[in-house]
Formats: C-alpha cells, structure tokens, sequence
C-alpha cells in the first residue's frame, strides 16, 4: 500500500489511524532518511492511542516508554544502536505493547518477521509511505488500514 502526504500534519493523521487500529504485540518498523517523517509519524500513533504526553525522537535515550489508557507505545530510535546484543539489552516485551522501531532495518535480525514496515520517501514538503506487511498479524493491521480510508 502508498499513501502520500504533502504536510506533517498529514502524516500524523496517518500514524494516528494505524495507532487507533493496532493492537498488542504489533510491531511497526519505519525506514527512511533523517528528517523523513518517522518521528512524525509515531506523534500521530500516540494521538492515535491517546497517549497524553507529547512524543519527542528518543534518538539520545534509544527507547521510551509511554503508558495508554488502553496500550502502552514502546517508541525506539535504533540509529545509536551498534549491536545486537545492545537490542537485547533493552529487553523488551514486543508481546505488551505496540512497538514502534525507527531505524528498525539496522536491527532486523532481532525482529520477528511478522512486522508492519513503512519505508519514508521524502520530496520536499511531501512524503511517499510505502507500507507493506510480513505476516498475517502485521497483515490486519495493513488490511484495517486500508479500511478505514
Ligand atoms: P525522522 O524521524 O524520519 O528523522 P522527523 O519526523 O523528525 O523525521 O522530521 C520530519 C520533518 O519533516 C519535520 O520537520 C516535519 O515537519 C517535516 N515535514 C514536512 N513535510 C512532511 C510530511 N509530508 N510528512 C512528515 N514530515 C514532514
Ligand atoms: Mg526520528
């Protein structure tokens, strides 16, 4: 699936559908360059879940945590991360949360195959999201996605 977007807001609204639709243990991996619109697009995730805290790049902490009413987000930024054994590190419960993994190319092997992945192209104010599914958990998400608009 592509969606374009030709603002920021735009590309929240998105993400704020796919964090309306998603469920515990859904994993959404985002790729793109910097400044392409994978923070951006996790912000609408956490409006989405209505999460009350604004959503800011965990690019120097690696990973945060943040507590919905219904689901918590687990946002992590894997561009600092050099290993794998610093994934495992930071131990976390993919099962207990919607998980959202900028960057998450560099740590795939560590990834369960069954995730949502959004490849961001940029072009000046608009943004190409090139959504794609690799298992049937990730598949409803996409499915409900393409749904709801
Ligand atoms: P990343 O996390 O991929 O490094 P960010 O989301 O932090 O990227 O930054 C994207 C930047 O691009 C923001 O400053 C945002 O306002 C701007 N922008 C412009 N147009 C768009 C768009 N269509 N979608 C997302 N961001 C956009
Ligand atoms: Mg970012």
């Amino acid at each position: 699936m592509i969606i374009r977007t030709d603002s920021a807001d735009a590309t929240r609204d998105v993400g704020e559908a796919v964090g309306r639709l998603s469920r515990d243990g859904d994993v959404i991996v985002l790729e793109g360059d910097l400044g392409s619109g994978k923070t951006t697009f996790t912000q609408g995730v956490g409006r989405g879940m209505a999460i009350p805290e604004p959503i800011t790049s965990p690019t120097f902490v690696v990973m945060r945590e943040h507590r919905g009413p219904e689901r918590d987000l687990v946002h992590v930024d894997a561009y600092r991360i050099g290993s794998l054994p610093e994934w495992d590190d930071l131990d976390i419960d993919l099962e207990g949360a919607v998980s959202i993994i900028e960057w998450g190319n560099r740590v795939a092997p560590a990834l369960p195959s069954d995730c949502l992945t959004i490849v961001f192209v940029a072009d000046d104010d608009s943004r190409e999201l090139q959504i794609s599914a690799g298992g049937p958990r990730s598949r409803r998400l996409l499915d409900a996605l393409e749904g709801s608009r």
